[in-house]
């Protein structure tokens, strides 16, 4: 019974020189991973890198929301290339023939990461003032995805920073199942919101750092969550876990995240996997 990170981005830019050594780390300590895309180029990447192995690696595509507009550019993601800095200032159209065809690939498992995004907005902007037309994009392009997993029969991978009323309404009115919500760190009363409508949540390394004193507390909403509807992930190469905090993440480390989650859930860390890898199971539909 494998670890699985449910959410990564082995793909990315940041492992360019590295990728081989970094997915052989992983699978050699019985690994398995998820790589989500965030556009065209990191979705097919991510369908691309699944086919390079017989086993252990799968694929989400999809256009994240803050790629549907003007957005900031980051290096780890796409490197820092002409054409990919061109990209993050105009955004992606959402191509649904596109990324029906990735999607009915037999690695792919999921669409996104889709949902809304109101933090990053676009530019130089402030937080928290993204603007009515940009907010309609993201709306328009996280409901086709919806209906591109309803369609095909992938979970839905949702990402929502600053925006939980929006997605909640979203997911309800467009009939959203098979959820997963990605690093999940909200209130019990939003966790209970989506666990009504089937959802399952995976965690990331942020649930090992000691939480700010104004922040919501990963740990109260992890112990009220049923362990059949927990995930575990790293958002590599983001949020490295403690002790690896600061550095590049990568898949090795999302046994910090179940090691975290065991003890909030009082299980000993080989329940906690196999629980882990049964939910993964049961919403990737895979064996
Ligand atoms: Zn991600």
């Amino acid at each position: 019974m494998p670890f699985i990170d449910c959410h990564t981005h082995v793909q990315f830019a940041a492992f360019k020189d590295d990728r081989k050594e970094v997915v052989a780390r992983a699978l050699r300590d019985d690994i398995f991973m998820v790589n989500v895309g965030t556009q065209q180029d990191t979705s097919q990447k991510a369908v691309e890198l699944a086919h390079e192995y017989e086993s252990g690696l799968y694929a989400v595509i999809g256009l994240h929301p803050i790629h549907t507009g003007k957005s900031y550019h980051d290096d780890q993601e796409l490197g820092g290339g002409e054409a990919a800095v061109g990209f993050t200032s105009r955004g992606e159209v959402f191509d649904y023939g596109y990324y029906k065809k990735l999607a009915l690939d037999p690695k792919t498992v999921g669409i996104g990461e889709c949902g809304l995004d109101y933090y990053h907005g676009t530019g130089n902007m402030e937080h928290g003032t993204l603007g009515v037309e940009e907010k309609n994009k993201q709306e328009e392009v996280f409901r086709r995805q919806i209906e591109l997993a309803n369609e095909t029969g992938r979970a839905l991978m949702v990402h929502s920073r600053d925006a939980f009323s929006d997605t909640l309404r979203i997911l309800k009115s467009a009939g959203a199942h098979d959820g997963i919500a990605h690093s999940f760190v909200r209130t019990i009363d939003e966790a209970k919101e989506l666990l009504d409508l089937g959802f399952y949540f995976t965690f990331a390394g942020n649930i090992t750092f000691k939480p700010k004193a104004d922040k919501i507390s990963a740990d109260e909403v992890i112990k009220y969550i049923p362990a059949d509807r927990l995930l575990s992930e790293t958002d590599a190469p983001y949020l490295a876990p403690v002790p690896f905090r600061g550095r590049r993440n990568e898949p090795l480390y999302v046994v910090e995240v179940v090691k975290k989650l065991a003890d909030l859930k009082g299980l000993s860390v080989g329940e906690m996997k196999e629980q882990i890898w049964q939910n993964a199971q049961r919403v990737f539909k895979i064996s």
